[in-house]
Order: C-alpha cells, then sequence, then structure tokens
C-alpha cells in the first residue's frame, strides 16, 4: 500500500466545516472574524506516553483526547486537528483501529482532520488541534486571585493507579484495574466544562503531569499559593480503598504521619491521587461567590466538580490533612514510576 492510498483509506473523511481538506500542500479554514484561534500539539511517543502493544483503538481515542483536553483548559471549541504519524510498518489491522478509535472521538466532538504528515519511523503520533475563543474568553493559567476556591473535575489518580498496575508496582484484581482503567486509556477530555467556565473561572489547567504541578502551574503564572484539603480530593472507591490508611488508622498499622510511617499502599494511593498523570481533569479557580454556578454546572454537565482548596497569599501548594497538619509530599525515596 502507497503512502497516499494509506491516507486515503484511513485518515480521510468528509470535512464539511473546512474550506480545503486533506489532499493539497495544506489545509485551508475559515474563522470568524471575532473569534481567536487556540493553536496546541501534543505528542505521544511510543515506550513513552504508551505501551508498543497498546491497543490502537483506545491509542486512536487517547492521542486525540489529550489534544482535546487542551482545547478544553483554554476554554475554546475545538474544530481542527492535523495528525502527523510515525508507523513502523503499514500495520491495515492496527491503522484500522487506530482511526476507528480517533475519529470515533473526532465524531463525538465534531473536530475534523484536515491534514498531516505520514512517515516511516519509530511509532510516533502527533496531533495539532486549532480551536475557536471569542476575543478575552480564553481561560488561562494566570489570574487565580487571592480567596479564589480550587476545584478540580472527575476523579484523581486512577490513570496513574492503573499505570502503577500495569507496572507490576502494585496488583489490583480484575475488577478494580478495569475501573481504573479507562482514565489511563480513554480519558474524557473535559469540553463541556472549559467552555462554561468561560467568563466563570479566573485561571484554568488541564492535569496531565498530576494536580500537584499542574495547580503548581496555576500558582507561578498567578503569582499566588494555595492550600488544598487532602480529604476533600475526589478519587475513586478503589483509590479509597488502598488510601483509606491515610485518613485513618491502616489495620496494617503506620499511616501518614504515624510513628510507622507510609504504608506502601496509602503512599502509592496518595502518590497517583497528589502527582499521578494522564488524569485530564481541568483543575480551575474561581471566587467564592460563584459556587452556586458551578454547582450548577455540574449537574447540567453530570460531571462531579469538587472544590479542593483555596488560593492564599505566597507561593507553593500545602497539602493538609484532616486535622490541619501539613502532608509532606515524598518524592525521594519513593519512586514507582520511574
Ligand atoms: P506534502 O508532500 O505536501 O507534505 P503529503 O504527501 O505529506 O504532502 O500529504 C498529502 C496530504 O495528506 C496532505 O494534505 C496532508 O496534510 C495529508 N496527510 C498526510 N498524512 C496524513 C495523516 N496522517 N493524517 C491526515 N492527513 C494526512
Ligand atoms: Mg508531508
Amino acid at each position: 500500500m502507497s503512502e497516499f492510498d494509506l491516507i486515503r483509506r484511513y485518515f480521510t473523511r468528509a470535512t464539511p466545516n473546512t474550506v480545503l481538506g486533506i489532499g493539497d500542500d495544506a489545509a485551508l479554514v475559515r474563522i470568524n472574524g471575532d473569534m481567536k484561534l487556540a493553536i496546541s500539539t501534543d505528542m505521544l511517543v511510543s515506550g513513552t506516553h504508551f505501551f508498543a502493544d497498546a491497543d490502537p483503538y483506545m491509542l486512536g481515542h487517547k492521542t486525540l483526547a489529550v489534544n482535546l483536553s487542551d482545547m478544553a483548559a483554554m476554554g475554546a471549541q475545538p474544530r481542527w486537528v492535523t495528525l502527523a504519524a510515525a508507523l513502523p510498518t503499514v500495520d491495515e489491522a492496527w491503522l484500522a483501529q487506530f482511526s476507528a478509535g480517533f475519529f470515533a472521538l473526532a465524531d463525538e466532538y465534531q473536530v475534523e482532520l484536515i491534514g498531516g504528515d505520514t512517515t516511516r519511523g519509530p511509532l510516533t503520533l502527533c496531533v495539532t488541534i486549532l480551536g475557536e475563543v471569542p476575543h478575552g474568553a480564553a481561560l488561562r493559567r494566570e489570574g487565580a486571585q487571592i480567596g479564589d476556591d480550587i476545584w478540580v473535575s472527575g476523579r484523581l489518580g486512577d490513570a496513574a493507579l492503573a499505570l502503577a498496575h500495569m507496572q507490576g508496582h502494585i496488583h489490583l484484581a480484575e475488577k478494580e484495574f478495569a475501573a481504573c482503567a479507562p482514565a489511563l486509556h480513554q480519558p474524557s477530555p473535559r469540553v463541556a466544562l472549559g467552555l462554561a467556565l468561560r467568563g466563570v473561572a479566573h485561571s484554568v489547567i488541564d492535569i496531565s503531569d498530576g494536580l500537584l504541578a499542574d495547580l503548581g502551574h496555576i500558582l507561578q503564572c498567578s503569582n499566588v499559593g494555595a492550600e488544598i484539603q487532602f480529604d476533600m480530593l475526589p478519587i475513586s472507591d478503589v483509590m479509597r480503598t488502598l488510601s483509606r490508611a491515610i485518613v485513618h488508622p491502616s489495620p496494617l498499622g503506620g499511616g501518614v504521619g504515624g510513628e510507622g510511617g507510609f504504608d506502601l499502599l496509602p503512599a502509592l494511593a496518595q502518590r497517583c491521587i497528589l502527582s499521578g498523570g494522564d488524569d485530564y481533569e481541568l483543575c480551575f479557580t474561581v471566587p467564592e461567590a460563584q459556587r452556586p454556578r458551578i454547582e450548577k454546572i455540574s449537574t447540567q454537565l453530570n460531571l462531579p466538580l469538587t472544590r479542593i482548596g483555596v488560593i492564599v497569599p505566597g507561593s507553593g501548594c500545602r497539602v493538609l490533612s484532616t486535622d490541619g497538619s501539613i502532608i509532606s509530599i515524598q518524592e525521594a525515596g519513593y519512586d514507582h514510576f520511574r
């Protein structure tokens, strides 16, 4: 199969919202004069971002989802994408599944694939996404203000937990893994939430590198600090079971801050919740007066939105436990993810 047959068969679809799609030297799109173009690129490299034998349908989904998530975090309406793919071989079964997963999500969000590049090489998938946002409406990392509530969507840490299982750092029961795996393999980009937060949120970021890292970007860009309550962080039932010993005395002894130091599972859970990557939830700050508005958005979108803390003067993020003591984040000596 030639390169052009491959592009035609697996990546060319009707693009009614595009002036000129795949097939020429560049695509042409028409943008509304009142809009700004939001542009972002995310690359997934085999062995770094996914396992070489990853399910191609889910990989197609994720390749697009991580890019849609960046549009969500800007409050932009995603419109068009390009896809640059380096493929080690032409594996038609793989391509069929990959493009099916990619286009299923593209259809869901009415995003059109309008171009790209295809070469032979180590499996790498790079999407550039273009979205529209009205002048002055983009949601930025800067803009968090002292006193703002800090919110997150969905649940935290399941993607990292599923990864820890796949890497053999922990063993989850089949049912537990099944509950966590979709967060890792088929994240739901929070596009509708991003749009609903226009004019409401002071600052927004999507959580791709873990809550503390990404909230840290908001804090740095906004020149403020944060206090978050560990017990308020939204987590799944599976994660709750693993992390129970953090909040309550562990039946095995120990627990965070306790004399016995960290139990392995609660420490892993805590690490997933606070520092786990690949969640693709939104973290955002909103003035306290807007709480009812956020609760309404949560109901309308049928998406859990959880208030986890507050923006304070200073810099950096303090994580507090129920009794008000500061949870120290164990970085050194605990490295399940490398
Ligand atoms: P050029 O030689 O000008 O770079 P190509 O031969 O690489 O063009 O691509 C031909 C057409 O197919 C272009 O419109 C390009 O955008 C599109 N294209 C190439 N690879 C992909 C892909 N993986 N997905 C979508 N469109 C692609
Ligand atoms: Mg080319």
